[in-house]
């Protein structure tokens, strides 16, 4: 076999087969781009910043994931985001759900289609009268040339889109990113979990309470402990029925020993949401409920699994700012040291208790605005 090597000369030549290391600071993946064939610029380095610069601008990030199909992920991520996004958040549903994209139909956005521009891919808007901002969607369904297209991409297409889902929409900042994930525990949330690494990221459970739906739920959270992944807690769906007829309740789903699975994993059980034709009507016709019937039974029971998420946020973001805020103190103490070493001592002292004391006060203060979340 032979190889064709370029072989510098005098070192004034430039390397024809060099990459150039500027970024085109276009806001999506080359995949998507009229001129990758002919760009001479470093894909891999721009992919790279492509998806840091899109990271930089979200907040907390959730996996609403189940392991199990057909437990209510897009039910309670959309519900989750619409819930968020009424109490004043910046909020994005990316919907990493390839080969079933629904967060288009909850959300009333069926057909709609998007465009590609410099930003990236468009997300898709859902306004409600109670929104400050709409809740961003963002979805392969929205890139199909028809809604009944099926999807028949192998493993390298799923992990590229799980990119393109983070990295190539056009999320603008977010507080929170809720990602309604796939089925299982295989390449869409491996890939997903490796992009997000250095992410404030976290899971939320969803499980139904029967036997064959927790089973497969464990999996899913023993994936996260494996991984690292905090979890934010279990939401119980379909957990009971009232009679439309005499208000009776009853469990459609045998009750299975999902409390004690739940504790003995020690993943908080935040909330049960009733199986209720309510909801099924509300994701058929993309109006959640959070938003069209705030005062429901159904949207109030939502309420747990939204305070939860936003604690949890508070939490990693004061935990965040101490973490700063000490390596700053760090740096601070040294660089005070080197500028106070011509001082006497007792001048020296009385400087360094100062900043001290001034770190402290910014300290108590981050505690006392947790303690107050
Ligand atoms: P998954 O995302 O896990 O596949 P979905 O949220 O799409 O599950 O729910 C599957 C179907 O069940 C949808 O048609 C949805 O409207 C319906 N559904 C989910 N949760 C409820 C509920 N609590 N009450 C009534 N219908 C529900």
């Amino acid at each position: 076999m032979s190889v064709s090597r370029f072989t510098p000369g005098s070192g004034q030549e430039p390397d024809p087969l060099a990459l150039r290391p500027a970024d085109c600071n276009l806001g999506h993946a080359c995949q998507f781009c009229p001129r990758e064939p002919e760009c001479g610029l470093d894909k891999p380095h721009h992919e790279k910043r492509l998806l840091e610069k899109r990271l930089a601008q979200i907040g907390q990030i959730i996996l609403v994931m189940a392991n199990k199909g057909g437990v209510g992920k897009s039910t309670v991520s959309a519900n989750l985001a619409a819930g968020l996004a009424a109490r004043g958040f910046r909020v994005g549903v990316a919907d990493a759900d390839i080969h079933g994209p629904n967060q288009s139909r909850f959300f009333n956005l069926v057909g709609q289609r998007i465009r590609i521009n410099e930003q990236g891919l468009e997300t898709r808007a859902c306004f409600g009268d109670c929104l400050p901002q709409p809740v961003r969607v963002g979805s392969l369904a929205f890139m199909m040339e028809r809604d009944d297209t099926p999807i028949v991409w192998r493993d390298a297409y799923k992990h590229d889109f799980m990119h393109h889902l983070i990295g190539s929409f056009d999320w603008g900042p977010l507080d929170f990113l809720v990602i309604d994930m796939p089925p299982g525990t295989g390449n869409e949330l491996i890939t997903l979990a490796d992009l997000l690494e250095q992410q404030a990221v976290a899971a939320l459970i969803t499980t139904t309470p029967q036997e064959v739906a927790l089973m497969d739920s464990l999996k899913a959270i023993r994936y996260c402990q494996d991984r690292g992944l905090p979890i934010i807690g279990a939401v119980e769906n379909m957990a009971g029925v009232t009679c439309p007829h005499c208000g009776g309740e009853f469990h459609l789903f045998p009750r299975t020993h999902l409390a004690e699975a739940l504790a003995s994993l020690e993943v908080t059980s935040l909330a049960s949401i009733p199986l209720s034709p309510l909801l099924a009507m509300a994701s058929d016709t993309g109006h959640p409920v959070m938003l069209d019937q705030p005062d429901s039974p159904e949207a109030l029971a939502f309420a747990p699994v939204i305070d939860a998420c936003i604690e949890h946020a508070r939490a990693v973001g004061i935990t965040a700012a101490t973490e700063e805020l000490q390596s700053m103190t760090n740096v601070a103490g040294a660089e005070l040291a080197v500028a106070l070493e011509g001082l006497p001592e007792h001048e020296r002292k009385a400087a360094q208790q100062e900043l001290e004391a001034l770190l402290a006060g910014e300290r108590q203060r981050l505690q006392s605005s947790s303690g107050r979340s």
